[in-house]
Protein backbone atom coordinates (compact mmCIF):
# COMPACT_ATOMS: atom_id res chain seq x y z
CA UNK A 1 0.00 0.00 0.00
CA UNK A 2 1.21 3.74 -0.24
CA UNK A 3 0.19 6.98 0.49
CA UNK A 4 -1.34 6.81 -3.08
CA UNK A 5 -3.73 3.73 -3.28
CA UNK A 6 -4.46 3.72 0.81
CA UNK A 7 -6.17 0.55 1.17
CA UNK A 8 -7.99 -1.76 3.97
CA UNK A 9 -6.12 -3.98 6.46
CA UNK A 10 -8.85 -6.89 7.93
CA UNK A 11 -7.27 -8.93 10.53
CA UNK A 12 -8.93 -12.27 9.59
CA UNK A 13 -8.70 -16.01 10.24
CA UNK A 14 -12.34 -15.87 10.65
CA UNK A 15 -15.52 -16.63 8.38
CA UNK A 16 -16.47 -12.81 9.01
CA UNK A 17 -13.25 -11.62 7.37
CA UNK A 18 -13.51 -14.00 4.59
CA UNK A 19 -16.68 -12.62 4.10
CA UNK A 20 -15.98 -8.63 4.45
CA UNK A 21 -12.92 -9.04 2.11
CA UNK A 22 -15.49 -11.04 -0.49
CA UNK A 23 -17.87 -8.00 -0.45
CA UNK A 24 -15.04 -5.49 -0.33
CA UNK A 25 -12.95 -6.77 -3.20
CA UNK A 26 -16.25 -7.72 -5.37
CA UNK A 27 -17.15 -3.97 -5.13
CA UNK A 28 -13.71 -2.93 -5.79
CA UNK A 29 -14.20 -0.11 -2.56
CA UNK A 30 -10.86 -0.25 -1.57
CA UNK A 31 -6.86 -2.33 -1.87
CA UNK A 32 -7.67 -5.18 0.91
CA UNK A 33 -4.85 -6.64 2.47
CA UNK A 34 -5.98 -9.76 4.86
CA UNK A 35 -3.49 -10.51 7.87
CA UNK A 36 -3.44 -14.57 8.73
CA UNK A 37 -1.74 -15.30 11.88
CA UNK A 38 -0.54 -18.72 10.02
CA UNK A 39 -1.54 -20.95 12.91
CA UNK A 40 -3.49 -23.85 10.72
CA UNK A 41 -1.86 -25.47 7.68
CA UNK A 42 -3.74 -24.74 4.24
CA UNK A 43 -6.04 -21.60 5.83
CA UNK A 44 -8.84 -20.79 3.16
CA UNK A 45 -7.42 -17.75 1.64
CA UNK A 46 -9.54 -14.63 1.49
CA UNK A 47 -10.35 -12.81 -1.38
CA UNK A 48 -7.50 -9.61 -2.01
CA UNK A 49 -4.02 -9.59 -1.32
CA UNK A 50 -2.78 -12.01 1.59
CA UNK A 51 -0.08 -11.77 4.68
CA UNK A 52 0.73 -14.32 6.62
CA UNK A 53 2.23 -14.61 10.44
CA UNK A 54 2.33 -12.08 13.15
CA UNK A 55 3.35 -8.59 13.16
CA UNK A 56 6.02 -8.43 16.58
CA UNK A 57 3.91 -7.15 18.97
CA UNK A 58 2.30 -3.63 18.93
CA UNK A 59 5.25 -2.27 17.90
CA UNK A 60 6.02 -4.38 15.13
CA UNK A 61 2.15 -3.83 14.21
CA UNK A 62 2.70 -0.16 14.19
CA UNK A 63 5.05 -0.06 12.78
CA UNK A 64 3.63 -2.10 9.66
CA UNK A 65 0.58 0.49 9.96
CA UNK A 66 3.45 3.05 9.35
CA UNK A 67 5.18 1.91 7.11
CA UNK A 68 1.83 0.45 4.68
CA UNK A 69 -0.27 3.06 5.93
CA UNK A 70 -3.69 1.44 5.63
CA UNK A 71 -6.59 4.19 5.25
CA UNK A 72 -8.67 1.50 7.98
CA UNK A 73 -8.10 -1.53 9.92
CA UNK A 74 -11.00 -3.96 10.54
CA UNK A 75 -9.94 -6.84 13.49
CA UNK A 76 -12.22 -9.50 12.33
CA UNK A 77 -10.11 -11.98 14.81
CA UNK A 78 -12.07 -14.65 16.81
CA UNK A 79 -13.78 -13.43 19.69
CA UNK A 80 -10.97 -15.30 21.51
CA UNK A 81 -8.32 -13.75 19.94
CA UNK A 82 -7.15 -11.16 22.27
CA UNK A 83 -4.35 -10.55 22.02
CA UNK A 84 -4.01 -9.62 18.78
CA UNK A 85 -7.36 -7.54 19.17
CA UNK A 86 -5.62 -5.63 22.05
CA UNK A 87 -2.48 -4.78 19.84
CA UNK A 88 -5.31 -3.61 17.15
CA UNK A 89 -6.75 -1.45 19.59
CA UNK A 90 -2.88 -0.03 20.98
CA UNK A 91 -1.31 0.16 17.64
CA UNK A 92 -4.06 1.73 15.89
CA UNK A 93 -4.52 4.48 19.07
CA UNK A 94 -0.53 5.33 18.77
CA UNK A 95 -0.39 5.69 14.71
CA UNK A 96 -3.10 6.93 14.76
CA UNK A 97 -5.25 4.86 11.93
CA UNK A 98 -8.90 4.19 12.03
CA UNK A 99 -10.11 0.73 13.69
CA UNK A 100 -13.21 -1.13 13.41
CA UNK A 101 -13.96 -4.23 15.58
CA UNK A 102 -15.94 -6.61 14.33
CA UNK A 103 -17.85 -8.84 17.23
CA UNK A 104 -19.74 -11.92 16.45
CA UNK A 105 -22.81 -12.65 19.14
CA UNK A 106 -21.91 -14.87 21.37
CA UNK A 107 -24.67 -17.94 21.40
CA UNK A 108 -27.10 -17.90 24.39
CA UNK A 109 -28.87 -20.90 25.90
CA UNK A 110 -32.63 -21.31 25.20
CA UNK A 111 -35.20 -24.08 26.41
CA UNK A 112 -33.87 -27.56 26.70
CA UNK A 113 -30.34 -26.30 26.93
CA UNK A 114 -28.56 -27.49 29.99
CA UNK A 115 -25.35 -25.40 29.93
CA UNK A 116 -22.70 -24.63 32.52
CA UNK A 117 -20.33 -21.78 32.15
CA UNK A 118 -16.41 -22.15 32.65
CA UNK A 119 -13.72 -19.10 32.98
CA UNK A 120 -10.90 -21.37 31.51
CA UNK A 121 -9.81 -24.40 29.91
CA UNK A 122 -8.93 -26.06 33.67
CA UNK A 123 -12.13 -24.84 34.78
CA UNK A 124 -14.05 -26.66 31.55
CA UNK A 125 -12.42 -29.82 32.05
CA UNK A 126 -12.60 -30.00 35.82
CA UNK A 127 -16.79 -29.04 34.69
CA UNK A 128 -16.98 -32.01 32.23
CA UNK A 129 -15.16 -34.51 34.40
CA UNK A 130 -17.88 -33.59 37.38
CA UNK A 131 -20.94 -34.54 34.50
CA UNK A 132 -19.89 -36.93 31.99
CA UNK A 133 -17.46 -39.64 31.06
CA UNK A 134 -17.26 -39.29 27.50
CA UNK A 135 -16.97 -36.10 26.53
CA UNK A 136 -16.87 -34.02 23.12
CA UNK A 137 -13.68 -31.32 23.08
CA UNK A 138 -14.26 -28.31 20.43
CA UNK A 139 -11.88 -25.57 22.21
CA UNK A 140 -8.82 -25.86 19.46
CA UNK A 141 -5.71 -27.69 19.19
CA UNK A 142 -4.22 -25.51 22.24
CA UNK A 143 -4.00 -26.36 25.70
CA UNK A 144 -5.56 -29.74 25.78
CA UNK A 145 -3.17 -30.72 28.79
CA UNK A 146 -6.41 -29.51 30.95
CA UNK A 147 -7.79 -32.49 30.19
CA UNK A 148 -5.04 -34.45 30.36
CA UNK A 149 -5.41 -33.58 34.43
CA UNK A 150 -8.96 -36.02 34.27
CA UNK A 151 -7.49 -39.55 32.82
CA UNK A 152 -10.91 -40.98 33.74
CA UNK A 153 -12.44 -38.92 31.50
CA UNK A 154 -12.71 -40.07 27.18
CA UNK A 155 -12.25 -37.28 25.48
CA UNK A 156 -13.11 -37.07 21.08
CA UNK A 157 -11.18 -34.12 20.24
CA UNK A 158 -11.88 -32.29 17.37
CA UNK A 159 -9.42 -29.86 15.50
CA UNK A 160 -8.58 -28.71 12.26
CA UNK A 161 -4.78 -29.50 12.83
CA UNK A 162 -3.06 -32.03 15.19
CA UNK A 163 -3.15 -31.10 18.60
CA UNK A 164 0.23 -29.91 20.38
CA UNK A 165 1.33 -30.29 24.22
CA UNK A 166 0.24 -32.92 26.87
CA UNK A 167 -3.35 -34.64 25.99
CA UNK A 168 -5.70 -36.74 27.79
CA UNK A 169 -4.66 -40.34 27.80
CA UNK A 170 -8.68 -41.80 26.66
CA UNK A 171 -8.82 -39.73 23.21
CA UNK A 172 -9.77 -40.12 19.76
CA UNK A 173 -8.42 -37.05 17.53
CA UNK A 174 -10.36 -36.27 14.28
CA UNK A 175 -8.92 -33.62 12.21
CA UNK A 176 -11.67 -31.29 10.66
CA UNK A 177 -12.52 -28.35 9.24
CA UNK A 178 -16.23 -26.55 9.68
CA UNK A 179 -18.82 -26.05 8.86
CA UNK A 180 -20.83 -28.60 10.84
CA UNK A 181 -24.42 -29.33 10.27
CA UNK A 182 -26.80 -30.82 13.31
CA UNK A 183 -27.19 -33.84 11.50
CA UNK A 184 -24.12 -35.02 11.33
CA UNK A 185 -23.19 -33.45 14.98
CA UNK A 186 -25.71 -35.81 16.20
CA UNK A 187 -24.65 -38.40 14.49
CA UNK A 188 -20.79 -38.00 15.55
CA UNK A 189 -21.94 -37.92 19.28
CA UNK A 190 -24.08 -40.66 18.98
CA UNK A 191 -21.63 -43.12 17.56
CA UNK A 192 -18.93 -41.99 20.66
CA UNK A 193 -21.64 -42.21 23.11
CA UNK A 194 -20.74 -38.62 24.21
CA UNK A 195 -22.40 -37.34 27.31
CA UNK A 196 -21.08 -33.85 28.03
CA UNK A 197 -19.71 -31.50 25.04
CA UNK A 198 -17.10 -28.56 25.91
CA UNK A 199 -16.69 -25.77 23.51
CA UNK A 200 -15.67 -21.63 23.46
CA UNK A 201 -19.03 -19.40 22.87
CA UNK A 202 -17.73 -18.93 19.11
CA UNK A 203 -21.07 -17.56 17.90
CA UNK A 204 -22.03 -17.86 14.49
CA UNK A 205 -23.93 -20.77 12.80
CA UNK A 206 -20.84 -22.69 11.00
CA UNK A 207 -20.28 -24.44 14.32
CA UNK A 208 -23.56 -24.25 15.72
CA UNK A 209 -25.06 -27.16 15.09
CA UNK A 210 -22.92 -29.05 18.10
CA UNK A 211 -25.37 -27.03 20.29
CA UNK A 212 -28.44 -27.89 18.66
CA UNK A 213 -27.02 -31.99 18.68
CA UNK A 214 -26.46 -31.54 22.32
CA UNK A 215 -29.87 -29.88 23.16
CA UNK A 216 -31.32 -33.45 21.31
CA UNK A 217 -29.07 -35.62 23.51
CA UNK A 218 -29.93 -33.67 26.21
CA UNK A 219 -26.68 -33.73 27.51
CA UNK A 220 -24.64 -30.85 28.99
CA UNK A 221 -22.46 -28.02 27.34
CA UNK A 222 -19.63 -26.94 29.07
CA UNK A 223 -19.42 -23.17 27.90
CA UNK A 224 -15.48 -21.82 28.04
CA UNK A 225 -16.68 -18.19 28.46
CA UNK A 226 -15.35 -15.17 25.99
CA UNK A 227 -12.47 -13.17 27.21
CA UNK A 228 -13.83 -9.12 27.81
CA UNK A 229 -14.18 -7.32 24.40
CA UNK A 230 -11.86 -5.35 23.07
CA UNK A 231 -11.90 -1.32 23.93
CA UNK A 232 -12.31 -0.66 19.99
CA UNK A 233 -13.43 2.65 19.63
CA UNK A 234 -16.07 1.65 16.70
CA UNK A 235 -17.56 -2.09 16.55
CA UNK A 236 -20.62 -3.52 14.81
CA UNK A 237 -21.66 -7.06 14.90
CA UNK A 238 -21.16 -8.81 11.13
CA UNK A 239 -19.15 -8.30 8.15
CA UNK A 240 -22.09 -6.86 6.24
CA UNK A 241 -22.30 -4.27 8.59
CA UNK A 242 -18.88 -3.96 8.23
CA UNK A 243 -18.58 -3.16 4.92
CA UNK A 244 -20.98 -0.83 4.79
CA UNK A 245 -19.47 1.08 7.33
CA UNK A 246 -16.03 0.85 5.72
CA UNK A 247 -17.57 1.79 1.88
CA UNK A 248 -19.02 5.07 3.84
CA UNK A 249 -15.52 5.93 5.48
CA UNK A 250 -14.08 5.35 2.38
CA UNK A 251 -16.64 7.59 0.41
CA UNK A 252 -16.26 9.97 3.00
CA UNK A 253 -12.75 10.48 3.06
CA UNK A 254 -12.14 10.02 -0.84
CA UNK A 255 -15.13 11.89 -2.15
CA UNK A 256 -16.80 9.33 -4.94
CA UNK A 257 -19.99 9.66 -5.63
CA UNK A 258 -22.18 6.94 -5.68
CA UNK A 259 -24.38 6.25 -8.87
P1 LIG B 1 -4.13 -14.32 19.87
O1 LIG B 1 -3.77 -15.18 21.04
O2 LIG B 1 -4.96 -13.14 20.10
O3 LIG B 1 -2.82 -13.87 19.10
C1 LIG B 1 -1.52 -14.32 19.41
C2 LIG B 1 -0.56 -13.72 18.43
O4 LIG B 1 -0.76 -14.29 17.15
C3 LIG B 1 -0.74 -12.23 18.23
O5 LIG B 1 -0.10 -11.48 19.23
C4 LIG B 1 -0.14 -12.05 16.85
O6 LIG B 1 1.29 -12.12 16.92
C5 LIG B 1 -0.56 -13.31 16.14
N1 LIG B 1 -1.83 -13.13 15.41
C6 LIG B 1 -3.08 -13.48 15.80
N2 LIG B 1 -3.96 -13.20 14.85
C7 LIG B 1 -3.26 -12.65 13.83
C8 LIG B 1 -3.61 -12.17 12.55
N3 LIG B 1 -4.89 -12.21 12.10
N4 LIG B 1 -2.61 -11.68 11.75
C9 LIG B 1 -1.33 -11.65 12.18
N5 LIG B 1 -0.94 -12.12 13.38
C10 LIG B 1 -1.88 -12.61 14.19
O7 LIG B 1 -4.88 -15.17 18.75
P2 LIG B 1 -4.98 -16.75 18.57
O8 LIG B 1 -5.93 -17.31 19.54
O9 LIG B 1 -3.60 -17.29 18.51
O10 LIG B 1 -5.65 -16.81 17.16
C11 LIG B 1 -4.86 -16.75 15.99
C12 LIG B 1 -5.75 -16.60 14.77
O11 LIG B 1 -6.65 -17.71 14.70
C13 LIG B 1 -6.60 -15.34 14.79
O12 LIG B 1 -6.54 -14.75 13.51
C14 LIG B 1 -8.00 -15.83 15.09
O13 LIG B 1 -8.99 -15.09 14.44
C15 LIG B 1 -7.97 -17.25 14.58
N6 LIG B 1 -8.83 -18.14 15.37
C16 LIG B 1 -8.69 -18.22 16.73
C17 LIG B 1 -9.52 -19.05 17.44
C18 LIG B 1 -9.39 -19.13 18.95
O14 LIG B 1 -10.18 -19.87 19.55
N7 LIG B 1 -8.50 -18.39 19.59
C19 LIG B 1 -10.45 -19.81 16.78
C20 LIG B 1 -10.55 -19.72 15.38
C21 LIG B 1 -9.74 -18.88 14.70
P3 LIG B 1 2.20 -10.79 17.01
O15 LIG B 1 2.09 -10.33 18.43
O16 LIG B 1 3.56 -11.29 16.63
O17 LIG B 1 1.66 -9.79 16.04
Amino acid sequence: MTPEAPGLLILGGTGEARDLARRLVAAGTARVVSSLAGRVSDPARPAGEVRIGGFGGIAGLAAWLGEHRPAVVVDATHPYAATMSAHAVAACAACPTPLLGVIRPPWTAGPGDDWHDAGSLAEAAARAAALGRRAFVTTGRQDLAAFAAHPEVFCLIRCVDPPAGDLPPAREVILARGPYDSGAELALMRAHGIDVLITKNSGGALTAGKLAAARELGIPVVMVRRPPPPDYPLHCRSAEVAALMVTAHWLGRHGRRVA
